[in-house]
């Protein structure tokens, strides 16, 4: 374990003055069980051996990184370099929080899992864990967006699972959050609720972010390997968090490698318009934790929006507010139009179509790059985009000016 994840969070699951479980008591058991059960595996031998396992054999990690030599050309500038998580099993990062939630459930005699999904790919990555255990998978997804993301509902119920539609309120992510949680209290002696990136009541933010860990572990020796010398600047996009935060963990106790997290900027800064919710975002609660927030004056979350549907969430992981608040990361934005660019970008200068949560990150290593000569670059490329190939293609085209 590093220095850093040593001091964060507290034993009450706080980055500084964000986190914490603000949880209905009802629920209060069940969130002291899994962190409880936490507490003892994530220092368990057999645990943490059987997870190597798993990411070795049927993740396939680990990923590689690789040099983006003609995108580098193309930005004049920094070199620019990509830690590979669109080679994970699945096509995204997802899947390291998710085998290991499904990990620990069966390590503490558990079943089933539950979560919510907004795009699906949580619930994907999920019902695809569930299925290597063999235990029942539960996903609530609203209405609207059982509608908007067929493809990913096809892929839960080939992979065995239960997709139960929202159909109240909005019908989309916060309404299946609430009915999720509903099914889950009614559940909870056989059943974990696996929350989907670094948000969510302690222990989650902890637990995820050491989970995912293993992508900046990895991406350290391979660039170190590769380069002789660590990044100069390593940048992830920041939806909830968790894909950032598991690349920031493999650099955060070296100073003097800077971390960037991109937000997405939408159609640009009006409220509303995007979820750069570090940039616009004050302090308040969202699902159980504190942490910076885009709201309306009644503290209720304001409507998001982002090209990338990974990258719309109106909160943030705490731990993020806790690094920008020290001064250790820094959170910067790419629009929908540049994310779209860098989509392009990479699909054509290095065969890799990424994801466009993933682009996010492109777009700003490209905005940097002309600015930093001889520096390093290393973009955490979160995710495969051919989920999103349908939508670009027909909505943009194909990207020739
Ligand atoms: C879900 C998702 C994200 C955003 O989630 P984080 O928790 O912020 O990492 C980013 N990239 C991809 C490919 C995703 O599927």
């Amino acid at each position: 374990m590093t220095h850093y994840a040593k001091r964060f969070p507290d034993a009450n699951g706080y980055f500084g003055a964000y986190g914490g479980a603000f949880l209905p008591p009802q629920l209060e058991p069940h969130f002291a069980e899994i962190a409880a059960a936490y507490e003892r595996l994530s220092v368990a031998a057999d645990f943490q051996a059987e997870l190597r396992h798993i990411r070795k054999h049927f993740q396939g990690r680990p990923t590689p990184v690789s040099y983006a030599r003609r995108l580098s050309d193309a930005c004049g500038g920094a070199r620019i370099y990509l830690k590979r998580e669109d080679l994970n099993h699945s096509g995204a990062h997802k899947l390291n929080h998710c085998m290991a939630e499904a990990l620990l459930a069966k390590h503490m005699g558990k079943t089933k899992l539950i979560a919510e999904t907004g795009a699906g790919q949580h619930g994907v990555a999920l019902a695809t864990a569930a299925a290597y255990f063999g235990m029942e998978c539960e996903i609530h997804m609203g209405e609207v967006d059982i509608a908007k993301e067929h493809p990913n509902v096809v892929r839960m119920r080939l992979l065995g699972a239960q997709v139960v539609p929202v159909g109240f309120g909005g019908r989309t992510l916060k309404e299946a959050v609430d009915s999720a949680f509903v099914s889950y209290l009614e559940q909870a002696d056989h059943a974990i609720y696996a929350i989907g990136s670094v948000v969510g009541p302690h222990p989650f933010p902890k637990m995820v972010r050491d989970f995912q860990a293993i992508v900046g572990e990895e991406a350290r020796g391979q660039f170190l390997e590769l380069v002789g010398q660590l990044p100069d600047v390593v940048a992830a996009c920041v939806g909830g968090g968790s894909n950032a935060m598991g690349i920031f963990m493999g650099f955060v106790d070296d100073e003097e490698v800077e971390l960037h997290g991109v937000e997405p900027l939408g159609h640009g800064p009006t409220p509303g318009e995007h979820a750069a919710t570090m940039s616009y975002g004050t302090e308040g609660m969202i699902h159980g934790f504190k942490c910076l927030l885009l709201q309306n004056e009644k503290g209720e979350p304001s409507a998001v929006h982002s090209v990338a549907s990974g990258l719309d969430y109106p909160g943030v992981g705490p731990e993020h507010c806790a690094l920008k608040a020290s001064g250790r990361a820094t959170y910067a934005t790419a629009d929908d139009k540049e994310a779209l660019d860098a989509f392009f970008a990479l699909s054509r200068m290095e065969g890799i179509i990424p994801a466009l949560e993933s682009a996010h990150a492109v777009a700003y290593a490209m905005k940097i790059a002309p600015s930093l000569p001889g520096k390093t670059i290393l973009v955490n490329l979160s995710g495969r985009g051919d989920k999103d190939i349908d939508y670009v293609t027909k909505t943009f085209g194909f990207g020739d000016a």
